[in-house]
């Protein structure tokens, strides 16, 4: 787990797509081909954090944030097992 962390990467947040016309008349966006920023989004501490993601960085966020939900998922299985064994009794 603490391997995935360094060498890997972890990263807990949700990436979100925004789009967004920008009010230039002759601008493609004027014509509905709107600004799309993608975003990271999540809440630390109460404190709702919040990070634009340049097109280059998007691969390697994208990769943190799946990695951070395979260990999640890990950690629910390892978790769901000790409640078993903490129901049967077993050490
Ligand atoms: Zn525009």
């Amino acid at each position: 787990m603490a391997q995935l962390g360094h060498q890997a990467g972890l990263l807990r947040g949700t990436l979100a797509v925004w789009e967004r016309a920008c009010g230039k008349p002759k601008c493609r966006c004027a014509e509905g081909r709107k600004h799309v920023w993608l975003y990271l989004v999540a809440s630390y501490d109460g404190v709702v954090r919040q990070l634009y993601v340049p097109k280059e960085w998007e691969p390697r966020v994208r990769q943190w944030v799946e990695q951070y939900q395979a260990a999640r998922n890990l950690l629910e299985q390892i978790s769901a097992l000790y409640w078993d064994k903490a129901e049967k009794r077993q050490e």
